[in-house]
């Protein structure tokens, strides 16, 4: 048969069925064929940049190494154009006719190794091309090899089982692929349509693309080019455009790696953190590209949860992506993507911490919150993130704060505990009754401001082997202090003061001891609960307003040195009626200190009757 006439073929048996696959379910969106054509072009563009180092004569050598994409609303057509390297008959018929055949993945073995590292080449499962059919009522395929002596072909499908070629004059050297859309997918006719889809997944395509004569793609894929070439600006104007901000970036990562997996990544801290404004909860933002095409914008199970405050780019091209690429199979090649990740970024914490604290402190300032929830939840990542924890405590200065190695570092003697207290802020904390014990005694206590500070203590446990301690909490042993006895109540006086105020109080104390904690208040309440601490039941309480509470089992503590207590020793004697309202009121008073007196009318009733007889 001559060759300028049309021949007809039948696909394979393989490919009507690998076309139906593809067409109705590989990929979950339409849209997806604008991103396998574009990909398609720049691969071939990139072939003929390796056949020109190698090969003198090429064909129609003058035109540029560009895309160009051109859509019709009125013909409802959309047509992709590269000055690649083309394709004869026989190529058409294999690459297009052949099942899963990548003509790029045989390109790619026949390269030699030194060249193999410079090619760019995303095509490798020879199944995209199909991709047009979800759309296409016809597909053209006009192409010329840059071989000058093949003549040009067109081929022809409309992807339900056979496709013509026939040979034409007049092409130019590369590829031009015409759609005919379905009448239901007309919408890929419209301009700003395809330059929405363009923009998402094919922005840092290599090659220029234009569309409808006019450039999309001017934003380099500045993760791959090195860092010494790259100028705080483009960083800037990389971070603005990738993620859609409008800050500049707080820290910045960007960095390659070879193994145990190829990674190129460029990672942001943006300035602010969205969620501290009460926004909904960030989605992972780091997306992921392979060769410079969008695989994922916001990959949920790449890097762990606590790191979704990060912006930027990972591109792999050892991804172990099915051929849709749109869903990662291979988990365990996937945790070594997010380990790499990882532990770089937290490198690059630890030196911002070590080398520059005020940037740190920054960050931390905004971002704490999610190493706190690391620091809690992530186990693979615990100690390093324990390393990052910052917090202020009672020798530290308001605002500044202290690491967990620095207040193990100031451990003097065989303290075995590393001591919290949760408060509202400094000043609350330090005018509870809690505190003053422990510094009188020079013991450091840090301060947790935060509400999910209470969730990573009980987590954490332990750091460097001292466990991590509420300082209000009954089960705090303190030493004796010397010269706490002076101008105290006698030990038998205090015993039996005790023993009235168990009896006077009742239910509502689990117990009542002479405090050797206390230095200038007259008594505290000691959560007695190990499993709920006084934050905790607020929380509790806010959340769940009708659910009947668990009873408050509180210790309260005394201090024999103070005033209050000693008159209210004697007035035991005097006025037993008014000593009961004072013991009451003395209960009540520590508890609003420790948070967790919740109804006060009675308390605010006896206070009225105590002030009648002042
Ligand atoms: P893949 O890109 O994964 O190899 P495709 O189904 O997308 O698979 O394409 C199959 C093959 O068809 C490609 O490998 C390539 O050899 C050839 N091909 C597709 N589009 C073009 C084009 N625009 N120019 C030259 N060759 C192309
Ligand atoms: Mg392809």
């Amino acid at each position: 048969m001559s060759e300028t006439t049309p021949q007809k073929f039948e696909f394979q048996a393989e490919i009507k069925q690998l076309l139906d696959i593809v067409i109705h379910s590989l990929y979950t969106e339409k849209e997806i064929f604008v991103r396998e054509l574009v990909s398609n072009a720049s691969d071939a563009l990139e072939k003929l940049r390796h056949v020109q180092i190698t090969e003198k004569e090429i064909f129609d050598d003058r035109l540029e190494l560009e895309i160009n994409i051109t859509t019709d609303d009125k013909a409802k057509t959309i047509t992709f154009q590269d000055f690649g390297i083309g394709m004869n008959r026989a190529e058409l018929i294999e690459n297009l006719g052949t099942i899963a055949h990548s003509g790029s993945k045989a390109f790619l073995k026949a390269l030699g190794e030194g060249e193999k590292k410079n090619t760019a080449l995303i095509g490798q499962f020879g199944v995209g091309f199909y991709a047009a059919f979800m759309v296409a009522k016809v597909v053209k395929v006009y192409s010329h090899s840059w071989r000058a002596a093949e003549p040009g072909q067109v081929w022809t499908s409309d992807g339900s089982g056979s496709y013509e070629i026939e040979e034409i004059s007049g092409e130019r050297r590369g590829s031009k692929i015409v759609i005919e859309l379905k009448d239901e997918c007309s919408e890929f006719s419209q301009e700003w349509r395809i330059r929405e889809i363009l923009e998402r997944y094919s922005a840092f395509v290599s090659f220029p693309i234009n569309l409808n004569g006019k450039r999309v793609n001017t934003v380099q894929a500045l993760w791959l080019r090195s860092k010494s070439e790259i100028t705080e600006e483009e960083y800037t104007a990389f971070y603005k455009f990738q993620a859609h901000a409008f800050d500049e970036p707080l820290l910045r990562l960007h960095f390659s790696a070879d193994a145990p997996i190829a990674i190129n990544a460029l990672l942001f801290v943006p300035k602010e953190n969205p969620e501290k404004l009460g926004l909904a909860r960030a989605e992972p933002a780091v997306a992921l590209y392979c060769r410079k095409v969008l695989i994922d914008p916001k990959p949920k199970n790449l890097l762990p949860e606590w790191l979704r405050f990060l912006k930027g780019v990972v591109d792999s091209e050892d991804l172990p992506l099915n051929i849709s690429r749109e869903t990662m199979q291979d988990r365990a090649l996937v945790d070594k993507l997010a380990k790499v990740i990882t532990r770089r970024f937290l490198k690059l914490l630890d030196d911002e911490a070590k080398n520059r604290p005020e940037t740190y402190a920054v960050f931390y300032k905004e971002f704490g919150v999610y190493i706190k929830e690391g620091a809690a939840l992530d186990a693979t990542h615990k100690d390093d993130l324990l390393k990052l924890l910052r917090f202020e405590s009672s020798l530290t200065e308001k605002g500044k704060t202290t690491s967990l190695a620095d207040y193990v570092s100031r451990i003097a003697g065989d303290q075995k505990e590393i001591y919290y207290l949760i408060g509202p802020n400094r000043e609350s904390i330090e005018a509870g009754p809690y505190v003053e014990g422990f510094k009188a005694r020079n013991l450091e206590v840090l301060y947790c401001y935060e509400s999910v500070d209470e969730y990573v203590m009980h987590n954490v446990r332990e750091f460097d082997g001292k466990k991590l301690t509420a300082a209000d909490h009954a089960d705090v042993k303190l030493s004796d202090l010397p010269n706490l006895t002076e101008g105290a109540l006698g030990k038998e006086e205090t015993g039996k003061l005790v023993t009235w105020m168990k009896d006077a109080l009742g239910d509502r104390v689990a117990g009542v001891k002479a405090s050797e904690r206390l230095v200038d208040s007259p008594a505290l309440a000691l959560n007695a609960d190990k499993f709920m601490s006084p934050h905790l039941r607020r929380m509790m309480r806010a959340m769940q307003k009708d659910t009947p509470e668990a009873p408050l089992r509180v210790e309260l503590e005394v201090n024999p040195r103070h005033a209050v207590i000693k008159k209210l020793s004697a007035l035991t004697a005097s006025d037993p009626d008014k000593a009961k309202l004072v013991a009451e009121q003395i209960l009540d008073n520590a508890l609003i200190s420790a948070g967790l007196l919740d109804d006060t009318t009675a308390m605010v009733r006896r206070l009225y009757k105590l002030l009648e007889t002042a």
